[in-house]
């Protein structure tokens, strides 16, 4: 056959145009394609020989060749091969679905502003003239009877078709080397893309390296001697068999992907099949990364089509509230050129999604149940992002409250419970479940709000992470059982205490008038209650408003916060509220009334960690008190 000459198809004119003119960094993943079309040129010859006798089993292998005198850099495989017409046909025009959005994609501001974007997608043979200014393909189809082929362009427009020779089935792919682009010519620059590439290729990529050994004649000298090297690890572990793997295959993998120096808390390791298939091994880390609270930090795990990379950090398969799980999916559905426009919208991401989703929350199910210090120990450090899911997935809401862990004022100090075993140990008569949120554990065990609720032997949880007020309000309910802060709205344990606060309403009336009167502007309002038994007052906020907790958050968020007063609750058994009515009943108009009054504001105002009003008046008033008592 002599030689014939043909045009480019338009849109592959248009793709090569920008390849060459636009993308000038992360070019090194013209190795990666070239890598993966290699492969699956073995693949389709390993297919064929099952049922085609011309087609034997061989030692399938995938070689680089770099050569400096020449400046080339040759890829060859002993797969399928392609005929005069395959070569035409494959190597002239672009057979994608996706390319019109590729297309699209390269010449957007985005990607020409972030170049590293292209690594995430497949770009396919024509990757090669990101560093080559000619590409020459000689190639002969697998079976008896085929010629070899040599299709060559320098990306002019045109390429051209002529009879060539090769000794074997296969295809070498050449690349003339830009002047620029030589370092590929690097033997380590090459490792080092083979691994970070393609690795987990199953076919070994070999290159023959030159290295110093100790002469066998004289053993003082050293000789320069050629041997093949196996670049990549060949193992995709995730799709080997699981009992196959040793739980320290497992880990190092991990260590490799995490980027992190310990175990892992807990391995998943699963194939979906069905509409959408994929294989996802999946980790939970046990220490926390240092970043994760950062916006940079990036979510998700590696995503593979067939064994290929196609990126880092794949955010489409996993909610951003279970960022901690790192790992690998391999899809065996995606197109190798699925681009991150492709995968936010692909019903078959959102289907690998919700799987991913509910095994994760499945697998700490099983932890909480069967590992429970451990899973204590993972709460610590990740629970507080769990909890974004409540707030941001409500049809996750009450499966991610299962997994939970609070302590109480019922657990030993470092232990926890669950909303389960909460709702499991409730009194007969327990209506809501209760909560407390304050800064530190400690400071909401001395909170004065408790007193009621341990005298009548009522379980209260802790709540410390700052976002404990704002998912319990998303929550609302567990399993039908109202979630109840115990510094908010009006709360009545039981009948006996209606009825002693009616009583007390009535008694203490006058009195209640005046110190509303005096401290309406700090508070809405100023009623009894059985909230507590040892201490005079405290401050409580209404059923409606806003914990001063969550005030805090979304004042440190930046968000306009209403000022709102809190409500201030009296013992009534306490004695300094009968003195002071007592003192009231007397003399309404005695001036000790108004100092004690803001006395007691004060008290209220530093049992909710806030501080008193005027801290200087209240310094004086209590060293006058003090003076009076040690004189007496
Ligand atoms: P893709 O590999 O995604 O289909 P490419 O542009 O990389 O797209 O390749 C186009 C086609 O060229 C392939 O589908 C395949 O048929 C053929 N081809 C490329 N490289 C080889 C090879 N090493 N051996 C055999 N066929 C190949």
């Amino acid at each position: 056959m002599s030689l014939q000459k043909h045009e480019f198809k338009t849109e592959v004119k248009e793709l090569l145009n920008l390849m060459i003119h636009s993308l000038y960094s992360h070019k090194e993943i013209f190795l990666r394609e070239l890598i993966s079309n290699a492969s699956d040129a073995i693949d389709k010859a390993r297919y064929e020989a099952l049922t085609n006798r011309e087609i034997s089993e061989t030692a399938w292998t995938i070689r680089i060749t770099p050569d400096k005198a020449a400046g080339t850099l040759t890829i060859s495989d002993n797969g399928i091969g392609m005929t005069h017409e395959d070569a035409v046909r494959h190597l002239g025009t672009i057979a994608h679905s996706g390319t019109t959005e590729f297309l699209a994609l390269l010449k957007s501001r985005d990607v020409q502003e972030h170049p590293e974007l292209i690594g995430q997608f497949g770009v396919g043979f024509y990757s090669s003239f990101m560093v080559a200014d000619k590409v020459t393909v000689v190639s002969r189809k697998a079976g008896s009877g085929q010629t070899a082929v040599r299709w060559e362009s320098a990306a002019d427009g045109t390429f051209t078709i002529v009879d060539a020779e090769r000794s074997s089935a296969g295809t070498d792919v050449v690349l003339h080397l830009r002047e620029e682009d030589k370092k590929y010519l690097d033997e380590w620059e090459i490792r080092g893309i083979v691994r970070k590439y393609s690795d987990y290729i199953d076919y070994p990529v070999v290159m023959e390296v030159e290295r110093e050994e100790k002469s066998e004649i004289d053993k003082d000298k050293t000789v320069k001697i050629r041997k093949d090297e196996t670049l990549n690890s060949q193992k995709a572990i995730w799709l080997r068999d699981k009992a196959d793997i040793s739980d320290s295959d497992y880990n190092e993998f991990y260590k490799h992907i995490g980027h992190d120096f310990s175990d892992p808390a807990k391995v998943i390791h699963y194939k979906a099949e069905g509409t959408t298939e994929f294989t996802a091994l999946l980790y939970l880390p046990e220490r926390v990364p240092f970043d994760i609270f950062y916006k940079e930090f990036k979510i998700g795990p590696a995503l593979y089509v067939k064994r290929v990379q196609i990126m880092d950090h794949c955010e489409e398969l996993i909610p951003a509230w279970l960022r901690f799980v790192k790992g690998v999916v391999d899809s065996s559905d995606l197109p190798l050129n699925v681009s991150r426009e492709i995968l936010q919208n692909n019903r078959q991401v959102e289907v690998m999604k919700k799987s991913i989703t509910k095994k994760v929350l499945d697998t700490l199910g099983e932890m909480k149940r069967d590992e429970r210090e451990k899973y204590e120990k993972f709460h610590a450090g990740f629970g507080r992002i769990l909890k974004e899911g409540i707030h941001f997935d409500h049809s996750r809401r009450e499966a991610i409250a299962e997994l939970l862990l609070f302590p109480s004022t019922k657990t030993e100090p470092g232990k926890t419970v669950t909303l389960p075993e909460y709702l499991d140990r409730m009194k007969p008569d327990q209506q809501d479940v209760y909560y407390i949120t304050a800064p530190s554990y400690d400071e909401a065990m001395r909170s004065p709000y408790l007193e009621a609720f341990a005298k009548k032997d009522l379980e209260v949880l802790i709540m410390t992470d700052e976002v404990d007020p704002i998912i319990m309000r998303d929550l609302g309910e567990f399993k039908g059982k109202k979630l109840k802060s115990i510094t908010r709205g009006d709360l009545a344990l039981d009948k006996e205490e209606e009825k002693e606060k009616k009583e007390a309403d009535q008694k203490f009336a006058r009195l209640l008038d005046l110190m509303k009167e005096q401290l309406k502007d700090d508070v809405k309002d100023v009623r009894f209650s059985g909230r507590l038994t040892d201490s005079p007052c405290c401050l409580v906020t209404d059923e409606n408003q806003m914990d001063p907790s969550m005030e805090r958050i979304f004042k440190a968020m930046g968000q306009e916060v209403p000022q709102s007063k809190r409500i201030l609750e009296m013992n009534p058994h306490h004695p300094v509220i009968e003195a002071l009515n007592a003192a009231f009943e007397k003399n309404s108009a005695d001036p000790a009334l108004k100092e004690n009054i803001a006395l007691l504001m004060d008290q209220a105002l530093l049992l909710s960690g806030a501080k008193p009003k005027d801290p200087t008046a209240f310094a004086k008033a209590v060293a006058r008190l003090m003076t009076e008592q040690l004189n007496k």
